[in-house]
């Protein structure tokens, strides 16, 4: 069979991890093609794949485009005959990209929810809002589209299947615990587009407990957890993605989102709110100029590209899923430890952008060996686990379960 075109959208942390994996597993695909706002940084992520002797018998090729401009990449798709688009771009540019995607005809993968720039938290479940409102025209045209791709969401996504599929009868909690142990070694920086880390957590906090929406404010809610290689640390229950749609899967469950914090960040993150300077809103300055507080601070703060050479530590992201087996309860915490330093030795990059740069590669795989190309639009939790988790094994994210046995690889 014909091996796909692929098409990467974004030329950013994570795409620079998406673009190294799509090379060093080129057998699967056909030709690859990069295309972002700034072409530049395609060509230098090219360029680091060329450098780490990955880009031999590989057409890459890079494009300009600015992907809300939907007629210009349905032009695109058409003209390089992409199959598969990874969108790995900044998240105001999803549904533009899944309109040209369902025009066309190509699958569509991403590893975040669509935002809206001038809306920060909007109602739950959030994938109402924009996605799912397009699953009957994906439905229709044939079209595989895998929402959050990446880790959380995507791989934690996976990680409750898996606990449907082979641990419990009746899930009744998913708790997922994000800790990055890491350090940069800089006063203060976010480890992706700041702007988007931070409207994470300037809106509602909203979990899904007792059937029902819960509403909470940042850093309102902390836990100790006691993990893997990482050890005791403090998570803070925070908004994300996945709630967003696991609720749906598992309605009958709780389901929960808590992510590792130190106090330095919880300090600087609530100067800068209650100066107002995380606000997505413009103000006007004395001179008459129009600005968006945030885009400011985006501006002033490092490139989290930019952490990568010094970063060293490791993150550790797992499910931590409570149920029922056989009429007795069970608990099984179900995870992968990434180090920052392998990656950035790997690919360049640092471990966050590694975590969230391949699963979205191993997905594409296996839409091209038709495992996952199921012609409809679809969340990571409503396919099989088993392939996605065991393909990531072999492409640098293994994944490792502690239960009843003790801890051993999935
Ligand atoms: P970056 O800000 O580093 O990169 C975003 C890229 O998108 C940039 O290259 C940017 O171009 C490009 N872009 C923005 N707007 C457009 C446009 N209109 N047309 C074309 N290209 C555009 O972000 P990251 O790499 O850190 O994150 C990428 C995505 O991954 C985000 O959606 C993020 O939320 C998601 N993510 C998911 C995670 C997960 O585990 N699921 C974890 C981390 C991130 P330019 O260079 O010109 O600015």
């Amino acid at each position: 069979m014909e091996k796909p075109n692929v098409l990467i959208i974004g030329a950013g942390g994570v795409a620079q991890v998406t673009a190294h994996k799509v090379a060093q597993w080129s057998a699967e695909f056909g030709d690859v093609h990069m295309a972002s706002r700034t072409r530049d940084k395609a060509d230098a992520i090219v360029d680091s794949i060329r450098d780490k002797g990955r880009a031999q018998g590989l057409t890459i090729t890079t494009h300009a485009l600015d992907a809300t401009d939907t007629d210009a990449l349905i032009g695109l798709i058409r003209q390089i005959g992409a199959r598969i688009v990874i969108n790995v771009g900044s998240p105001f540019i999803n549904m533009s990209v899944l309109a040209a995607c369902i025009d066309t005809g190509a699958a569509y993968i991403d590893t975040a929810i669509h935002e809206e720039p001038d809306k920060i938290c909007e109602t739950p479940p959030w994938y109402a809002n924009h996605e799912w409102k397009r699953r009957e025209a994906c439905e229709r045209a044939g079209v595989t589209a895998i929402l959050g791709a990446g880790f959380d969401p995507g791989v934690v996504n996976a990680y409750a299947r898996l606990a449907e599929d082979e641990y419990f009868d009746e899930i009744t909690s998913i708790d997922i615990v994000d800790i990055n142990a890491g350090s940069h070694g800089r006063y203060f920086a976010t480890n992706f587009d700041p702007e988007i880390n931070f409207r994470e957590f300037t809106g509602t906090v909203y979990s899904w407990q007792d059937g029902a929406w819960q509403e909470n404010r940042m850093f309102e809610v902390g836990r100790q957890w006691d993990l893997p290689v990482v050890g005791t640390q403090t998570a803070y229950l925070s908004g994300h993605d996945e709630i967003h749609s696991l609720s749906a899967r598992y309605s009958q469950a709780d389901v929960r989102f808590w992510m590792g914090f130190g106090p330095h960040y919880i300090n600087v993150f609530t100067v800068l709110k209650s100066l107002g300077l995380l606000s997505e809103h413009p103000v006007t300055t004395a001179e008459g100029q129009s600005v968006v507080p945030l885009k400011v601070v985006k501006a002033v703060l490092p490139d989290p590209a930019s952490l990568a050479a010094d970063y060293t530590g490791k993150t550790c992201i797992g499910d931590l899923v409570k149920g029922t087996r056989d009429g007795q309860p069970a608990e099984v915490f179900i995870y992968n430890v990434a180090d920052h330093r392998d990656a950035f030795d790997e690919v360049g990059s640092q471990g966050i952008s590694y975590t969230a740069g391949v699963p979205p590669v191993a997905a594409a795989i296996l839409i091209a060996r038709g495992t996952w190309d199921v012609k409809r639009m679809v969340n990571v939790e409503d396919l099989p686990a088993r392939p996605f988790l065991d393909l990531l094994g072999e492409m640098g994210l293994p994944s490792r379960v502690i239960d009843a046995r003790g801890d051993h690889p999935i």
